[in-house]
């Protein structure tokens, strides 16, 4: 099979590459190229993990990865890359950046296939560089393996430690290439099998794409901790991170990967098997709900938007406050604003408005610059806000800092009261199940009262949604009867891990 130089211009094949590795597997590497910081380090938020998207017997797979990467870009920045598979023969691409720039239309037709799988990344295990931009590449017993992955695996390091003894050379420091490692030793007869057997080592989140020559395998954690979604397009069957994806293709959704299991497609057809029973609760993360996904999407059924609006509507009822504006940080917030403004009749108005066009920048964060780089990104509307007695709705509060300048944004623009209302609980524990989050030391909420808290914001009134109000309000949208939802990071109940692991790998961490 034809390929082209990886250096020259990037687009390889699987068997024109030269790859240098050990006896299992053999993985490409390259070149970095459109990098660059990206702006949400500019931003005291949380970073989303990463988006993968699949389709299998559609004759222009590569540029149904394409669009869906695009609908899938919020959940990662950093990196992209689609591999597809063609009589056989792999090819792919990926680059740093944002898929826009990643890939341009020559790019796309050397992709050729039935069969791809895509990914968007941001780094939350491995560092940021293209060796660890995804998919994963390998050559193995059997041919020639791709992975996409999103989510995080606890135990990989361990895992990875006793590889290593026993002989494993690692190309990345993505904890996704543990798994290829695995599924290279197992003497399982099939790929489907020894992916069976690899994921049942892996204690964590995960949403996992597989493709051979000849196969596509996915498969979701026991607790279904990420979001995973099958679809249909004709004849094709599309995975996705998110169903905003299929709507960007025209894709139906069909149903949610459940947790614990493993679809196979191959010249047979279809398979629905497991690599583990499903977990007794069921524990989707929180925070989809709260910030991370579309508000065009539904997890598990249940539509984001709508369950943000109820989350808005609920903070209205359990911390009503007379103020003349309610306003919400876009664009997580927009929706919990509106449902604010609906519940008390207080106007919602575009307090705040956020330049869609500042685009990435190269400049490494400073202190500094942070403090500028959310002036850039963010600004009050005066003529709103002026003379007003604000509510500002806002997803979270990570260290305080950005609330901080928000509140001030909106003082500076001449609010008289800057009320803030946030709709998920105290952010107090770190995230070990792909969501990019400082230590606890660094979480405002895990050492500082709620006063403590609004007095470093500068706020006249703060509000932090419970528990139970958050669960009511994703639950009564429609979810399923046996939904569940991880809070770990609110209430330190790590649904994988006993206590005792939790504070272990809380103090790893730090
Ligand atoms: S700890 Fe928080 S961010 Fe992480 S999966 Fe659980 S709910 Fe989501």
């Amino acid at each position: 099979m034809e390929g082209r130089d990886p250096v020259s211009d990037e687009v390889m094949s699987s068997a024109s590459r030269k790859p240098h590795m050990d006896s299992n597997l053999q993985l490409w590497t390259g070149d970095y190229f459109n990098e660059g910081a990206d702006d949400r380090v500019f931003f005291d938020k949380l970073r989303e993990e990463c988006g993968v998207f699949g389709v299998w017997n559609h004759p222009d797979a590569s540029s149904l990865c394409y669009y869906g990467l695009h609908a899938l870009q919020h959940r990662g920045q950093e990196s992209g890359g689609i591999c597809t598979v063609h009589r056989r023969e792999f090819h792919y691409h990926r680059g740093m950046g944002l898929v826009k720039e990643v890939f341009d239309q020559p790019r796309l037709e050397a992709l050729p296939g039935k069969v791809g799988i895509g990914h968007v990344r941001y780094s939350t295990a491995g560092e940021s560089k293209l060796a660890n931009a995804q998919p994963l590449v390998f050559k193995w017993r059997d041919g020639d393996l791709a992975i996409a992955t999103n989510g995080n695996i606890v135990n990989a390091p361990d895992i990875r430690r006793e590889l290593e003894e026993a002989g494993s050379i690692f190309q990345t420091t993505s904890d996704t290439e543990v798994v290829a490692h695995l599924i290279a030793r197992s003497k399982a007869p099939s790929i489907e099998e020894a992916v069976k057997e690899s994921l049942r080592r892996l204690n964590g989140a995960f949403a996992f794409v597989f493709i051979t020559n000849d196969k596509m395998v996915a498969a979701r954690d026991q607790h279904g901790l990420r979001p995973f979604v099958l679809g249909r397009l004709g004849d094709a069957w599309l995975f996705s991170s998110e169903t905003c994806a299929f709507d960007a293709v025209g894709a139906e959704y069909v149903r949610d990967v459940r947790p614990g299991e493993l679809l196979v497609f191959d010249a047979d057809g279809v398979r629905e098997e497991r690599f583990a029973e499903a977990a007794p609760k069921r524990a989707v993360c929180s925070m989809e709900y709260i910030y991370f996904a579309r508000p065009d999407s539904d997890v598990d059924e249940v539509n984001i938007h709508t369950a943000r609006k109820k989350m808005g509507k609920r903070l209205a009822m359990d911390s009503f406050v007379d103020a003349d504006v309610v306003t919400g940080v876009p664009d997580s917030s927009i929706s919990a604003a509106i449902g604010f403004a609906e519940q008390t009749g207080i106007p919602y108005e575009l307090g705040l408005i956020k330049n869609r066009y500042t685009g990435r920048t190269f400049i490494q964060p400073s202190q500094e610059l942070r403090e500028q780089g959310v002036k850039m990104k963010l600004s009050a509307v005066r003529k709103v806000v002026e003379g007003k007695r604000v509510v500002m709705i806002d997803d979270s509060i990570v260290r305080g800092t950005t609330s901080r300048r928000i509140v001030n944004l909106l003082r500076e623009a001449g609010a008289v009261e800057v009320h803030v209302r946030i709709t998920s609980p105290p952010f107090a524990n770190p995230c070990f199940y792909g969501i990019d989050t400082p230590t606890r030391g660094e979480l405002i909420a895990s050492s500082k009262s709620v006063e403590e808290i609004r007095q470093l914001i500068n706020a006249d009134s703060l509000y932090f949604l419970s528990k139970e109000g958050l669960t009511e309000s994703i639950g009564a949208s429609g979810a399923p009867a046996d939904a569940g939802f991880c809070m770990a990071c609110f209430d330190n109940c790590y649904p994988t891990l006993s206590e005792e692991e939790a504070e272990k790998a809380v103090a790893a961490k730090c």
